[in-house]
C-alpha cells in the first residue's frame, strides 16, 4: 500500500474543520428562552397581555401570548417576570460617541467598553442606538466588536460627522478645540462639496446624515446653512436609501431643513421665536420626526413654548422619536426626558411609541423590530414597575434582551 501523500493529512483536517463549521451554522435549534409572567405590552396600542409568555429562539420572538397558551418547553432558560411589564426593546434616536472615553475602541479592553454601553444605554432599555455625530472610523470600530461579541452593547446606526455651514461651528463644539482640528470638520460651501462629504460619510460605513442646518455659532447666534448646501446633501442621502437628521436651532433652521426636505428634527425648535402653526402643519406634511430632547432645554426660559411645540407636533400626526442627547449631555439617566414627554402632553402610550414603533418605521425596518410579535427581533425590555401608571418606570429597567441574548440584568432587582 503506497503511503498517502503528505499534503492530504491538513487538506483532510482542514475539509473536517469545513464540515464541522457547516454543521455548527446549520444547526437551527438554539437553547430556547422563555419570559414567563408579567404584564405585556407587545405594542403602544395594544392591551394588555397579563401573566403573559414570551418564547425566544434563534434571535427571534417564537411565541407570545398569555400563559395558557403558550407551550413552555422543557430545556429552555426561563426568566420570571412576575410583576414587571415587558415592552419591544428602546431606540434612543440620539445619542453621541465622543467621549474621550470612546477613543481607540480598537484596541480597549471589552470589559471597559461594555461597562461603558452598559452605563450609557444598556441599563436603561436601549437595544438600538442612533450617533448623530462622532469619529466615524471609531464608532464603526466599536460596532464592530459589539456585532462579533466581544464587547456587550446595543445595535449602532450613526451619522459620521456632521456637515456644519461654512465657518459655522458651533460655539460649544469650536471651544478648546485646536483651530487646526476645526478646519477639518466638513463645512461644504457649495452642494459639490457636500455630496463629496456625504459621500464619504456612507462610503465609510454611516448609516444616516447629519446637518446643521441651524448652528449656535455663539451664545445669541444661530448661522443657517446655504439651501443649495442642505438640499444637495440631502437629496444625496436620499438617492443611497438614507434618512438625514438635522440641528434645526431656530425658525430659519427649521425653514432650510423643511425646504431641503430633511427627515428628522434631531431636537425641538430651541429659539421658539417666530414659530407658528404654519411651521407645524408644514412639518406633518412633509413627515417629518422630531426629537424633542426636552430635558437638555429643560433650564431654558421658554421651555414652555418648547414643550408646546412637541404637544402640537403629535397632535398634528408628525412623528415623535425619543432622544436625549447622551453623549453630549453627561447625564445619561432619560428619566427626566419621559416626565418632560408627559408635561408636554404625550401619554405613555404614545412616548412608548417613540421609543419602538416610530423609530422602526421611519428606519423602515418595522417588518422585523419595534413590537412583540411571532418573528420579529427578539429586542425587548423588561421593567420593574408599569410605564402605564408613571412615566419614570421606562426608565426603570430589569432585563434587557436584543437578538435573543440577555445584555443587561438588574442585579439588585432580584429574580
Ligand atoms: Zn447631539
Amino acid at each position: 500500500v503506497r503511503s498517502r501523500p503528505f499534503w492530504l493529512v491538513p487538506l483532510l483536517l482542514a475539509g473536517l474543520a469545513t464540515l464541522a463549521t457547516l454543521s455548527g451554522s446549520q444547526q437551527p435549534q438554539t437553547d430556547a428562552l422563555a419570559l414567563v409572567g408579567g404584564r405585556i405590552f407587545t405594542s403602544p396600542t395594544a392591551e394588555a397581555i397579563d401573566d403573559g409568555v414570551i418564547i425566544i429562539r434563534n434571535g427571534k420572538i417564537a411565541e407570545v401570548g398569555p400563559r395558557r397558551s403558550v407551550n413552555i418547553t422543557g430545556g429552555s432558560t426561563t426568566i420570571n417576570c412576575s410583576g414587571k411589564v415587558i415592552t419591544a426593546g428602546f431606540q434612543n434616536s440620539h445619542v453621541h460617541f465622543m467621549e474621550e472615553k470612546w477613543n481607540g475602541a480598537e484596541r480597549q479592553p471589552a470589559s471597559k467598553l461594555s461597562e461603558q454601553l452598559n452605563a450609557m444605554l444598556l441599563r436603561y432599555g436601549f437595544t438600538t442606538v442612533v450617533d448623530t455625530g462622532s469619529l466615524l472610523p471609531n464608532t464603526i470600530a466599536l460596532r464592530r466588536r459589539i456585532e462579533a461579541h466581544d464587547v456587550v452593547g446595543p445595535r449602532i446606526l450613526t451619522a459620521g460627522v456632521p456637515l456644519y455651514p461654512p465657518n459655522g461651528i458651533p460655539y460649544y463644539v469650536k471651544d478648546g478645540a485646536p483651530p487646526d482640528l476645526i478646519k477639518l470638520l466638513p463645512q461644504p460651501s457649495t452642494p459639490a462639496e457636500a455630496i463629496g462629504f456625504v459621500r464619504q460619510n456612507l462610503t465609510g460605513g454611516a448609516d444616516i446624515v447629519k446637518l446643521f442646518t441651524g448652528s449656535w455659532i455663539n451664545k445669541t447666534t444661530v448661522m443657517t446653512m446655504p439651501n443649495d448646501v442642505a438640499a444637495a446633501a440631502v437629496t444625496e442621502a436620499h438617492q443611497q436609501g438614507k434618512i438625514v437628521f438635522t440641528h434645526p436651532s431656530n425658525v430659519a433652521g427649521l425653514e432650510v431643513a423643511l425646504r431641503a426636505h430633511v427627515d428628522v428634527l434631531a431636537h425641538g425648535i430651541e429659539d421658539t421665536r417666530g414659530f407658528t402653526a404654519d411651521h407645524i402643519h408644514r412639518m406633518a406634511a412633509q413627515k417629518m420626526a422630531l426629537i424633542p430632547t426636552l430635558h437638555l432645554f429643560s433650564q431654558n426660559t421658554n421651555i414652555d413654548d418648547i414643550r408646546r411645540e412637541v404637544r402640537d407636533h403629535q397632535q398634528a400626526g408628525g412623528q415623535i422619536l425619543f432622544g436625549t442627547d447622551a453623549g453630549f449631555v453627561p447625564d445619561y439617566d432619560p428619566t427626566d426626558e419621559y416626565v418632560q414627554m408627559a408635561r408636554a402632553g404625550l401619554t405613555w402610550r404614545q412616548i412608548l411609541a417613540s421609543l419602538t414603533t416610530n423609530p422602526a418605521a421611519r428606519l423602515r425596518e418595522a417588518s422585523r423590530r419595534g413590537q412583540l410579535a411571532k418573528g420579529q427581533d427578539a429586542d425587548i425590555v423588561v421593567l420593574g414597575s408599569d410605564p402605564s401608571n408613571d412615566v419614570r418606570a421606562f426608565a426603570s429597567v430589569s432585563e434587557v434582551i436584543r437578538s435573543g441574548r440577555i445584555i443587561f440584568q438588574n442585579s439588585q432587582r432580584g429574580r
